[in-house]
């Protein structure tokens, strides 16, 4: 059973529109469970009735006209308990309602499973028989099971078929919306150009060959060079191995001759699709055949294919033959992931928007594109990314949101929010060399997060007054090595130079979780769990001192330098990483250098270290919470998975609790505490943290201004007031919307746009 519920998925999953992946369901569960009916229903959302949309036993005249209301028949019994029922004669049931044109009078038996998505009943699956009886356990087991695995394949092709018609058609309807999650504040309308990261075959766009002769070439130039390594490998391992391994090789050689796959490929790119495309639509295609062959020896073979593509696709990428090299002014980078390394392809001056389909709001990428200020929707699951190079998006980074090929309507719509932002941020500007001070004259500094080397000079232009977090390790993803000690003292002069005599807080790398260095792979079942930050560096002390030593180094002659230790859970690590600093320190100092100690912070950002934040401040100099891990790991919540960002929110009591609590224990020691998570660079947030007693405000360059003019408008006393309020709430919910209220009181309104309730697309 287990293999016939892999088969059907895969076959599902394959299909090229909904109808098809809906008749494959219809058919082969009809053959499956030995029915003489299977049947899908599926919600329309326009008269928001269910529809039958395939049937394999029903009159085929009644697909697509039979239509049922919530409320109707057993099928709308189905929905409305979103849960199965099973009966030996539906033709007695209190609900049942006889449909003359789908021809079921004569059919008793009837099962009838919900397909639900993200907690919305999509549709119906049915199964009857002539007979009267009950369908048994297993029967009902494999059914459920079936229809839990296809809620997310018939999701997914409902949105996809919205968008193409057919196979590949280039066809794309008018507004297709895609949900994602809000990844930075903004809107923006522009041209999608889809990166693949590189040899990832499955991430290639469709595009349209600009010169067929060119693309063949390519092709060509590519396979060549792949054909000769494989003979190379062959030749070099012929002593050791046995006959039929060798044969291998051969076979190899053989799929991708003219008459296998090289030549399926050149008929695509002669149908008009560049080389890079022609080849990942010709090797998805084989592969989702031998995926579904019931030889395991065979089924193997697909990981062969995809392994030849991804060699002819790395080839050509060497050749530079798969970027788009042409960037129109309107640029909306999508991607599978977005990198770093990717922001950088990209002149900044092109770059409107970004798409990540993985991801979530504070994922590092996300985080990236917010101090770059650029408009971002990450977790966009469903977009057919292959499909929509070239194409026209309007991105809402408010409420995470991506439409494609938009209507004229919904650019006008998105156009006058454009306009309100730019008058918005012209108001700001305003601000910027004034003090960040309320109205009753409580000071409050605000510094900024940096990480790429362009976030220095928006930083300064904002009118910042100090680093309170420096992303070390954003340079390191976007070398191609770890960079030398001079390497990275450059780097990190080029931080403290400009700020001196402002405080850079430098944190030392932090990387593991969603955070990988391409030459340095951390590979784990539970990355955010696993070796993290200091854990890793401690565990390479040599990474540690270099960098340790490079800070130091740089600081030499300003004096401004404060080093930062991310991911702290013990007073063990902070003990071992301040004897690796002292050590460095007077290392330098015996070599000659002329160096002030500089202070030394711990981030809070582990359940652990709240408890123990006493403890943590009796040895540091100052301590700074990182709202974003401490979310993450207070709430359970992983903060790149999309489907859970719903539950990712800083203002969960639980989380508003901790912050108190973490700088009311440090204070007891007198050291400054700060915060540096993205909760710092929100109006509403800001209030609270200032009412809490936080010192110093961290926060992307994009933001300050926002946050400097929340706190030019209110007292001190009024956040107060606000925090005793919001401390009394009990869900996250009421929470937000009492700060929303409450900003709209004192005239900040302007400040909190979150969520764009009404707009065009909105259903
Ligand atoms: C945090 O966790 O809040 C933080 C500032 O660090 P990062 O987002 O880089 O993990
Ligand atoms: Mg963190």
């Amino acid at each position: 059973m287990l293999d016939m519920l892999r088969k059907i998925v895969q076959e599902v999953n394959a299909a090229s529109t909904l109808t098809a992946a809906l008749n494959i369901i219809v058919r082969r569960v009809h053959r499956a469970m030995k029915t003489n009916v299977c049947s899908v229903y599926l919600y329309d959302p326009k008269t928001e009735n269910y529809v039958l949309m395939a049937s394999e036993g029903l009159n085929p005249n009644a697909v697509g006209h039979v239509s049922l209301s919530p409320s109707e028949g057993v099928v709308g019994k189905v929905v409305d308990r979103a849960e199965p029922i099973n009966l030996e004669d539906a033709s007695v049931h209190p609900s049942y309602h006889y449909v003359m044109e789908a021809g079921e009078e004569e059919f008793h038996a009837f099962l009838g499973v919900p397909i639900i998505h993200q907690r919305k009943v999509l549709g119906v699956l049915v199964v009857q028989q002539k007979t009267r009886r009950r369908f048994d356990e297993s029967e009902e087991a494999f059914l459920v099971t079936m229809s839990a695995q296809l809620a997310g394949v018939i999701a997914h092709a409902e949105v996809t078929g919205g968008i193409t018609v057919g196979p590949n058609d280039g066809h794309v309807r008018n507004d297709a919306k895609f949900d994602g999650v809000a990844g930075a504040q903004g809107v923006a309308i522009g041209t999608a150009v889809v990166i693949a990261p590189l040899a990832d075959l499955d991430a290639v766009p469709d595009q349209d060959a600009e010169d067929i002769d060119v693309e063949l070439e390519h092709f060509r130039h590519a396979l060549e060079k792949v054909r000769s390594d494989i003979r190379v490998v062959g030749r070099s391992l012929a002593q050791r191995l046995k006959g039929e391994e060798q044969a291998l090789f051969d076979v190899y050689l053989r799929m991708l001759d003219d008459n296998a796959l090289a030549g399926e490929v050149e008929e695509r790119i002669n149908g008009g699709q560049w080389a890079p495309g022609a080849l990942r639509q010709v090797i998805q295609a084989h592969v989702q055949q031998f995926e579904m062959m019931d030889d395991p020896y065979l089924r193997e073979r697909a990981t062969d294919i995809k392994d030849l593509g991804r060699r002819v696709l790395s080839k050509m990428q060497q050749e530079g033959a798969s970027t788009p090299v042409n960037f129109p002014e309107d640029t909306i980078l999508v991607a599978e992931e977005i990198t770093p390394a990717m922001l950088g392809e990209v002149p900044t001056e092109k770059l409107i928007g970004l798409v990540s389909v993985m991801g979530s709001g504070n994922s590092h990428a996300a985080i990236l594109a917010r101090s770059m200020g650029i408009p971002t929707v990450m977790g966009v699951v469903d977009l057919p990314a292959t499909q929509i190079h070239s194409k026209q998006l309007i991105l809402d980074g408010y409420s995470g949101r991506v439409f494609v090929n938009p209507s004229a309507e919904m650019c006008s719509f998105y156009n006058d929010i454009l306009q309100e932002e730019q008058q918005l941020t012209k108001g700001l500007e305003a601000i910027r060399d004034l003090p960040s001070v309320t109205v009753d004259g409580r000071v409050v500094p605000l510094w900024v997060n940096t990480g790429l080397a362009t976030d220095v000079a928006l930083s300064l232009d904002r009118g910042a007054e100090g680093v309170g977090l420096y992303r070390t390790e954003v340079p390191f993803m976007i070398s191609q090595f770890f960079p030398s000690e001079t390497e990275q003292q450059i780097s990190y002069r080029k931080q403290l130079e400009p700020f001196a005599p402002r405080a850079v807080t430098m944190r030392t790398l932090d990387i593991g979780g969603d955070k990988s260095l391409p030459y340095f792979p951390i590979e784990e079942e539970n990355p955010s769990l696993g070796w993290r930050g200091i854990r890793v560096t401690l565990d390479h002390p040599e990474i540690f001192l270099v960098q340790v030593r490079a800070m130091l180094m740089a600081s030499e002659g300003l004096d401004n330098l404060r080093i930062m230790l991310p991911m702290i859970s013990t007073v063990t690590e902070i003990d071992e990483a301040v004897t690796l600093i002292n050590r460095a320190f007077s290392e330098l100092v015996d070599e000659g250098h002329d160096l002030v100690q500089p202070e030394i912070g711990v981030m809070i950002e582990v359940p652990a270290a709240v408890y123990q934040a006493r403890a943590f401040a009796k040895r540091v100099d100052f301590i700074s919470v990182g709202s974003n891990d401490l979310t993450q790991y207070l709430l359970a919540v992983d903060r790149n998975n999309p489907r859970v960002a719903d539950l990712y929110n800083v203002y969960h009591p639980a989380v508003l609790n901790a912050l108190q609590h973490i700088v009311t224990e440090a204070h007891q020691e007198n050291i400054q505490v700060s915060i540096c998570g993205e909760m710092a660079g929100d109006p509403g947030g800001a209030l609270l943290l200032i009412a809490m007693g936080y010192d110093v405000l961290s926060m992307n360059s994009t933001n300050l201004p926002r946050v400097k003019s929340a706190i030019r408008g209110v007292s001190y006393e009024q956040c107060v007031q606000l925090l005793s309020e919001v401390v009394d709430l009990e869900t996250q919910e009421q929470i937000q919307s009492h700060i929303t209220s409450k900003m709209t009181e004192f005239g900040l309104g302007r400040l909190t746009r979150q969520v764009l309730s009404v707009h065009p697309g909105k259903h």
